[in-house]
């Protein structure tokens, strides 16, 4: 069952129904740095290579 809240553009990500949807249930952003000021600076911590 997908994701129905996360929308998402990596296609690369096991679980990316490469409709532009997570599959997960729950995903973990995390921060490039100590502190994210900007988009580039988040990145999802769940994401796995397909
Ligand atoms: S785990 Fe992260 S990168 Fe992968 S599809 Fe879900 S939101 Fe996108």
């Amino acid at each position: 069952m997908s994701n129905q809240d996360v929308k998402c553009h990596v296609q690369t990500c096991k679980y990316n129904d490469n409709n532009r949807t997570c599959t997960l249930h729950d995903i973990v952003v995390g921060s490039s740095g100590a502190q994210a000021h900007d988009k580039a600076s988040t990145q999802c911590d769940s994401f796995q290579e397909n």
